[in-house]
């Protein structure tokens, strides 16, 4: 069949239909000119199919959202409040809806009787400010000193991590008194956090002011790295040492090798023993002292009474604290208390709190003797920025030595 046959065709095939739906029209018009109450009710036939018709191409399925159209998503990020979804004839089609995330906007479609397409959209937002997190607290500093940066950081639910926007304002450290660093950071939305720091700023001593680092009660497992730190610092300490961990000895050989000081604090350690009576602490004592000088070379003339010598533990004897501080002038050794508690000994004391105990205690005196323990881990993590802050204070590092700088407590004997 050529294509000239085949439009000839199909035009006699439509002719033939529209002749037949004019023959039909004629004849319904006859009828209805006989039944003129057929003619309304064929039209309202009518009408009701077209009306059919139009809610069959006009309504469209239907999704409701649970929960709020706006969303804000600030906080904790976006979790689905829900949705229901009918199709045109009001049945559930809930399981067919897609959902699409994007970083403003949650689209929900679904496709319904005659393919016909739902769609809604639920608008996302970030009302909530980023969380600025300070590392340390409050601080202290002497005046024309450095205040190095503890740490800040923030991160917002909906841009992620905004270290990076954070402003810090300056701080004018020549100036004795109060002031606050602020921290500043605003998310894409333009939420502000802020978070402050109070630095106190005091006063200098009129001479460069000086620490004594004093560590007690080892060598122990954490001694070794002590030692590092304090040579990768190349900062000085004293060491008053024990041997309640004997297999530790050889470390006393490596605290003197590298330039610290070693003195005593007795071999045992054991109150109930060595305050037991003057012969017993002396005993003890010298034998730490035959240890000393077999890992150094030479006895020592310094001494840390175990517990301070203001310590109570020692009332088992009373009054041997003021007799052994007497002993003391008369065999040769100088005693060393300290001005500085870093607080280290209680149990259960974390680091940042070693800092701050250490940091306000040496910013209020010209010569500091901090107490610290070398046993202790949390002191292995303070010390560190202990020696920063001293550092951008102008501290000088000393070791202890016999004709210097000592501190005395009162013995409470
Ligand atoms: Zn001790």
């Amino acid at each position: 069949m050529t294509y000239k046959e085949w439009t000839k065709e199909v035009r006699q095939i439509v002719a033939r239909i529209s002749k037949m739906v004019r023959e039909h029209n004629k004849k319904e018009k006859e009828k209805d000119q006989k039944n003129p109450r057929r003619r309304i009710v064929r039209l309202a036939v009518r009408a009701v199919l077209l009306v059919f018709l139009a809610f069959l191409i006009f309504s469209h399925p239907k999704i409701t959202l649970k929960g709020a159209e706006k969303m804000d998503v600030g906080t904790s990020g976006f979790e689905e409040p829900g949705y229901t979804a009918t199709d045109i004839f009001g049945r559930d089609i809930t399981k067919k809806v897609k959902v699409e995330k994007s970083r403003d906007k949650v689209t929900y479609t679904v496709r319904g009787f005659l393919w016909k397409k739902g769609k809604v959209e639920r608008d996302l937002y970030d009302g909530t400010p980023p969380e600025l997190k300070l590392v340390g607290g409050d601080t202290v500093l002497l005046k024309g000193g450095t205040y190095t940066e503890r740490g800040v950081s923030a991160t917002d639910a909906y841009d992620g991590d905004l270290t990076d926007k954070i402003v810090i304002s300056e701080l004018d450290t020549s100036k004795v008194g109060t002031q606050e660093i602020t921290y500043t950071v605003a998310d894409h939305a333009g939420n502000v956090a802020t978070a402050t720091r109070t630095v106190t700023v005091k006063k200098r001593p009129a001479e460069t002011p000086i620490v004594y680092l004093t560590f007690d009660d080892g060598p122990g497992p954490y001694t070794q790295e002590f030692l590092d730190l304090l040579e990768e610092e190349e900062v000085l300490a004293t060491f008053f040492v024990t041997n309640a961990a004997p297999k530790y000895q050889n470390l006393i050989r490596t605290e003197a090798a590298n330039g610290n000081v070693v003195a005593i604090h007795t071999y045992s350690h054991n109150y109930s023993q060595i305050y037991s009576s003057e012969e017993a602490f002396w005993e003890d004592n010298d034998a730490m002292n035959e240890i000393i000088e077999q890992q150094t070379g030479s006895k020592t003339t310094m001494l840390r009474f175990p517990g301070g010598a203001s310590n109570t533990v020692s009332r088992i004897t009373t009054g041997i604290m003021t007799q052994l501080i007497a002993d003391c002038e008369e065999r040769g050794y100088q005693y060393y208390d300290w001005n500085v508690s870093s607080g280290d000994a209680a149990t259960g004391s974390y680091s940042e709190a070693i800092y701050n105990n250490v940091i306000k205690g040496m910013s209020g005196q010209k010569e500091s003797i901090v107490l610290m323990h070398d046993t202790k881990q949390s002191t292995l993590e303070a010390l560190p920025l202990i020696i920063q802050w001293a550092k951008d204070n102008g501290y000088e590092f000393k070791t202890l030595s016999p004709d210097g700088f000592t501190v005395h407590h009162t013995p409470n004997n």
